[in-house]
């Protein structure tokens, strides 16, 4: 096992011996549907972070998707953030997609054991330790944001480096990107560029039309 996926579990346990999996909801095996949804939507925190993709400056190049790889420790090949690349009427663009952080997660209100959460963040997580596999959450989610591990027999997918974000660093992705495409930052100071960018509707959510109103990821998409 990696130093990468050591931190990664380390912090979890840290989540769970807090109990700030508890008050997310991460407990409570055996709730009915309804009311789990009902406790999704009531208990939603406002989110602190926002990670903004600007899809004018991002040329497709990956450098994202294999940081995420290396971050996480996954195969050859597999990372959390996928690359769309769009053509519409001859001009070219690239759409990085990851999870988005759903305030109102359709994978969060599936799940049949609670095991994933909305961290008082915004961050929607997945307690490993309650995940039993059944892939509810990776069919609902509308963004295809969600991976099975088939040797852990669990889903899988961004929890946007929360662990570093913590100690006030940036997420690998963001990190990666030396053309400067993702821009991280707390939404809740004013200041920042990411509160900002929102604050002039430049940057927004992908795909509203799907009713999960994303927290934590917008885009600044050209001619939108
Ligand atoms: S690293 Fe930046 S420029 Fe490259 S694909 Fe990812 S977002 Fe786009
Ligand atoms: S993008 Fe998908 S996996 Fe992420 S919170 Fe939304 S529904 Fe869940």
């Amino acid at each position: 096992m990696s130093d990468t996926k050591l931190s990664r579990r380390t912090f979890l346990r840290y989540l769970l011996g807090t109990g700030a999996v508890a008050a997310a909801g991460g407990v409570g095996v055996g709730l009915a549907p309804a009311a789990q949804t009902a406790l999704a939507r009531t208990d939603a925190p406002k989110a602190r972070y926002a990670l903004i993709i600007d899809t004018t400056k991002c040329v497709g190049c990956g450098a994202c998707v294999h940081a995420c790889n290396i971050r996480n420790n996954l195969p050859e090949g597999k990372s959390y953030v996928h690359i769309v690349p769009k053509d519409d009427r001859g001009r070219q663009w690239f759409l990085p997609v990851q999870c988005q952080h759903c305030a109102d997660a359709p994978c969060a209100r599936v799940c049949p054991t609670r095991a994933t959460y909305r961290h008082e963040s915004g961050v929607v997580l997945i307690n490993e330790k309650l995940c039993v596999g059944c892939k509810y959450c990776e069919v609902a989610c509308p963004y295809q944001a969600r991976t099975f591990d088939e040797e852990r027999g669990v889903v899988d997918k961004c929890w946007l480096c929360l662990d570093w974000v913590s100690e006030g660093k940036d997420p690998a992705c963001v990190q990666s990107c030396v053309l400067g495409a993702r821009i991280f930052g707390r939404l809740d100071d004013p200041n920042s560029e990411v509160a900002q960018l929102v604050a002039s509707g430049k940057a927004k959510p992908l795909h509203p039309e799907f009713g999960t109103h994303p927290a934590v990821l917008h885009y600044i998409i050209e001619g939108e």
